[in-house]
């Protein structure tokens, strides 16, 4: 197996802040753990170019451009865009590395140039909604990369896995009227964003669940919601965001995961990428804001996509 990483030091230029819980720290952290699990050296290193407006584009209205650019060129200055969160002079840049590794490991995947990619960016995508970014969001890094994939390089169907402890609402948004997207996920509920939950559907297997819940309780939801609707769906490529914020140490959220149940799903979307999709996944980095969880997931979760 190749599995790739894309990174670029420009994701770490990007911050919102010393107390802020979505900070380079975060990208440090999970190079320091693929170092110390000894799996770095075994990866296929690349760097993230700047995604073009055009793949933006084919997610994000213009006014979503606009707001992720209206930072200033100079300056140490935050400029609030929501409640949590805030532009400085490099977000704009970040965002677009963000998004440009999501895309390229696309086509890297599709090219048959690596087996799966693991995109180590920030800022997150998942809340970013289409019209409007949000929730520590500039542009859905997946749902960009996922519009790639059916709208540039022509696949039918696409699956996008969401294991982030926060509802997808940019995700769901985007795609929730696209039968050639399912998009399957749980996230904890009550909490960010506070969405109420839209009924199950064959493409959507969005499921919500308490405070406190455990690694056995997702585990049979996954086996008992995901995996027929993806078996039935026949995705040709899956997407993951990929969010650790589920990890029983991360205090953003009350849910109780831990580093193998990250490697379990994994295992279980590459069962399914190798009957219907020829393999191709591509991983995002969405939140995870304990740093020790984090890296420590991270390495569970590429461990298993590249098969070590
Ligand atoms: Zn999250």
């Amino acid at each position: 197996m190749t599995t790739a990483i894309y990174s670029h030091p420009d994701c770490l230029r990007h911050e919102m802040g010393e107390w802020h819980p979505e900070c380079p720290a975060r990208l440090q952290a999970i190079a320091d753990q693929l170092i110390n699990a000894h799996i770095d050296g075994l990866l296929d290193h690349r760097v993230a170019p700047l995604a073009d407006l055009a793949a933006i584009a084919r997610n994000h209205t213009p006014n979503a451009i606009a707001i992720a650019q209206s930072q200033p060129h100079e300056g140490d200055d935050y400029y609030p865009i929501d409640g949590d969160t805030s532009l400085n002079r490099h977000s704009y840049t970040a965002a677009l590395r963000a998004a440009g590794a999501a895309v390229a490991a696309t086509d890297a995947v599709i090219d048959g140039a690596i087996d799966n990619a693991f995109c180590a960016v920030r800022p997150p995508g998942h809340h970013a909604r289409p019209s409007v970014p949000m929730g520590f969001c500039l542009f859905n890094n997946v749902a960009v990369a996922a519009r790639h994939a059916l709208d540039a390089r022509g696949l039918r169907r696409v699956a996008i896995i969401d294991f982030d402890v926060h509802h997808g609402n940019g995700t769901e948004e985007a795609f929730r009227d696209d039968p050639r997207v399912l998009m399957a996920s749980f996230f904890q509920h009550p909490l960010y964003p506070y969405t109420e939950p839209l009924p199950v559907t064959p493409n959507r297997i969005n499921v919500p669940v308490p405070a406190g819940t455990r690694g056995d309780v997702v585990r049979q939801l996954v086996q008992d919601q995901w995996l027929p609707a993806l078996h039935a769906f026949k995705p040709e490529m899956i997407f993951i965001s990929a969010g650790f914020d589920a990890h029983r140490e991360d205090d953003l959220a009350g849910m109780g995961l831990v580093e193998a149940d990250y490697a379990w799903m994994t295992e279980q979307i590459m069962d399914i990428a190798r009957r219907h999709a020829r393999g191709r996944i591509v991983s995002c980095l969405e939140g995870g804001y304990n740093l020790s969880a984090l890296g420590r997931s991270v390495v569970a979760h590429v461990k298993a996509l590249a098969e070590i």
